[in-house]
């Protein structure tokens, strides 16, 4: 059976949420990162041409646009979590993370309970497990519809620190402007692994998926997409 069958339009249409480097972000008007990197070897696989749509991380971590047909795949450097497990259907891990805890340069903070203690204000982004995990804590965080407005909301004083995925963060500070200023004063270890999302039931399509990711990490093809978007 070709690859073609296992997808809604003849192509493989991918929802994401933009921006969110470096999995899923404009270079120019091009979508490119490390998630596009690994759902680019899945069409190949399939032998058909690559479609993103950016949309609300809500509806791609409900699973509502997989549920539709309108996406084939969910590729947006999404957590699986058993409560997202009810209605997606996750490929095998290709990514881990946890949360990191960013605040101006000589904030003295070290940890989430010093920002509860200081009654700072804290942000984090829409639908995501970082928002998730700070409410379990006790907070009520300011919610930034995207990465980018929340680290504009702790550059304009919205938010005194801000949580989100450690890899995203790591991104920004690679920026002279976000190292200079701002840095990551606790890591907070929330085991998270990421997974491409599809149909749930699904088995046929994430049978694919699974073979390339696990593919790719046997053949050194994940090591060469780690390099391009970490660096060593
Ligand atoms: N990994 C986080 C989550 O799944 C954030 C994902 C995102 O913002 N794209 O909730």
């Amino acid at each position: 059976k070709g690859g073609i069958a296992l997808v809604n339009a003849g192509k493989l249409t991918t929802c994401t949420h933009l921006q969110f480097q470096p999995f899923q972000f404009n270079q120019g008007a091009k979508v490119v990162g490390f998630d596009v990197d690994v759902i680019d070897l899945v069409a190949k696989r399939l032998g058909v041409t690559q479609d993103i749509i950016d949309i609300d991380f809500a509806p791609i971590k409900s699973g509502a646009v997989l549920s539709s047909g309108r996406c084939d795949l969910a590729a947006a450097g999404m957590t699986i979590t058993d409560e997202r497990r009810k209605n997606i259907e996750f490929s095998v891990p290709y990514f881990d993370a946890t949360q990191a805890l960013l605040a101006r340069k000589g904030s003295g903070l070290t940890s989430l309970g010093d920002v509860k203690a200081k009654n700072l204000k804290i942000g984090a982004q829409a639908s995501t497990t970082g928002l998730e995990y700070v409410k379990r804590k006790g907070f009520d965080p300011i919610e930034f519809a995207d990465s980018p407005k929340e680290l504009l909301g702790l550059q304009t004083g919205q938010a005194d620190v801000i949580v989100q995925d450690l890899p995203v963060v790591a991104t920004w500070l690679k920026k002279p402007d976000v190292r200079a200023k701002y840095e990551v004063v606790a890591v907070l270890d929330t085991g998270e692994r990421y997974g491409i999302g599809m149909k749930k039931g699904n088995t046929a399509l994430s049978k694919v998926v699974n073979e390339v990711i696990e593919g790719a990490k046997a053949d050194g093809t994940y090591d060469t997409i780690y390099k391009k978007w970490f660096g060593t």
